[in-house]
């Protein structure tokens, strides 16, 4: 019985909730609206109504169960170690048993299963994006939308890339003595958006004589599929990813996306719990996943002799489901005090949610966004240039609030900098 599948998985949680409230100072919810219900004591009671039958679930509870970025921030707060984040995901995929799922997000899961058709959608909008975004001039790297149609009117959201990153790719990017052979997940974002950061992967791991497999079978993670409660296409989404891999064989698989580390570390096993033979396909492959920060600290230790100036004064946002998810936050620091030229100076509250959360911020923009502007507010406090992350979607957040706020900084994911830096020793080196 897994918190995908049943409400009652999570009554062991719920009794552990004191109501004592701790969760409350640190949820970007509530210091918003400063309403319970976007606390996770205001969710756990609802759920402890749903439990003792005192109530039902209706669409406005469904509602309410949307008001939270899965941020974890409660979790780490609580002195009862208490999991909200699943009581919630929880209560969402009851949400949608009881409720059906809204028609919107049922067809973009249903599009998400069908690769093919996903793909040529979004090989066709690249072609056609300009009809309904208006490109920033100037350096950043982003478009706004041309029409309100309640996503966000000012978000600034990157462009969608001429040719896919699995496109450009061959399956198998060789080296000459390979250290380790590895699969690259790439994720949705990196494949059709920021194909910069997915070659950066790629060249980082080649640097250090490592081989990267990028199975072209591979899909979307299946989060955004399991955080709306739509469980049986996350599941499917999980199944196609471990069938692609597991066809290509590799020593270890990376992830440069904390929302794919995430599923492929922990929310697989869970979702397949009731399927023995892709319960221990997901605990096998969670096993060798490393998030890049991770795998170049940890399994193969970068080269820092390679390394060329890189000149940048950098602040570090700590992705949420890397940083309490996977308890990932001092890798990429270690990696950018590595590099020769970078400054790294912190900003106030690192860990602080940027608001992105996925579909969130495309369900409540209007949140999402204030919940941003803390976060532009704590990066504006530095003397830096460039905001690194480990994360496609909060790169995307962060660098619509900077643009919006009128701040010139680059925001790049950790291995982007690290790029630079073996292509500037290499050029370095030439010379
Ligand atoms: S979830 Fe934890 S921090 Fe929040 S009220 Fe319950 S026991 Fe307290
Ligand atoms: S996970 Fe984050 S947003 Fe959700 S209730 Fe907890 S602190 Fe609030």
């Amino acid at each position: 019985m897994s918190i995908y599948t049943s409400l009652g998985s999570v009554s062991e949680y719920v009794i552990n909730c004191t109501k004592c409230g701790n969760c409350q100072a640190v949820c970007p919810i509530f210091k918003e609206t400063l309403h319970e219900v976007g606390v996770a004591r205001g969710k756990i009671s609802l759920v402890e109504y749903l439990l003792d039958g005192k109530m039902e679930m209706t669409d406005g509870m469904a509602d309410r169960f949307s008001l939270c970025t899965t941020c974890m921030a409660c979790v780490a707060n609580c002195p009862n170690a208490v999991p909200s984040d699943k009581i919630i995901l929880a209560a969402r995929a009851e949400a949608v048993r009881k409720r059906g799922m809204h028609p919107i997000k049922k067809v973009i899961f249903k599009t998400l299963k069908l690769q093919r058709l996903f793909d040529f959608g979004m090989k066709t909008g690249s072609k056609f994006q300009g009809l309904a975004m208006k490109r920033i001039e100037g350096k950043h790297y982003g478009a706004r939308l041309r029409f309100d149609v309640g996503l966000g009117k000012d978000k600034v959201f990157p462009n969608l890339a001429a040719k896919p990153f699995r496109s450009q790719y061959p399956t198998v990017v060789k080296v000459a003595n390979p250290k380790k052979r590895v699969g690259f997940f790439t994720g949705c974002m990196i494949n059709y958006f920021y194909t910069d950061m997915g070659k950066a992967v790629v060249d980082v791991l080649t640097a250090n004589d490592v081989e990267v497999i990028i199975p072209p079978e591979q899909g979307c993670c299946g989060i955004p599929a399991s955080v709306n409660g739509d469980v049986a296409s996350a599941k499917a989404l999980a199944k196609r990813n471990l069938k692609a891999f597991e066809a290509m064989g590799a020593e270890a698989l990376i992830v440069s996306c904390s929302s794919g580390g995430t599923a492929w570390k922990h929310v697989y096993s869970e979702l397949l719990e009731d399927e023995p033979e892709f319960k221990a396909l997901a605990d096998k492959w969670a096993a060798k996943t490393y998030d890049i920060n991770e795998f170049l600290i940890k399994v193969v230790p970068f080269n820092k002799e390679a390394l060329g100036p890189v000149n940048r004064k950098v602040t570090y946002h700590d992705p949420c489901h890397l940083n309490r998810g996977q308890g990932i936050n001092k890798e990429p620091r270690e990696i950018l005090r590595s590099i020769p030229g970078v400054e790294l100076q912190e900003m106030k509250d690192p860990g602080r949610c940027c608001g992105m959360a996925g579909s969130f911020s495309i369900v409540h923009p209007d949140l999402s966004d204030k919940i941003a502007d803390k976060k532009i507010a704590d990066i504006a406090g530095t003397k830096t240039d460039t905001v690194a992350t480990s994360c496609p979607a909060c790169r995307l957040q962060l660098n619509s609030g900077l643009v919006n706020a009128g701040l010139n900084k680059d925001v790049l994911h950790t291995v982007q900098i690290l790029a630079e830096s073996y292509a500037q020793g290499k050029k370095n080196n030439s010379h």
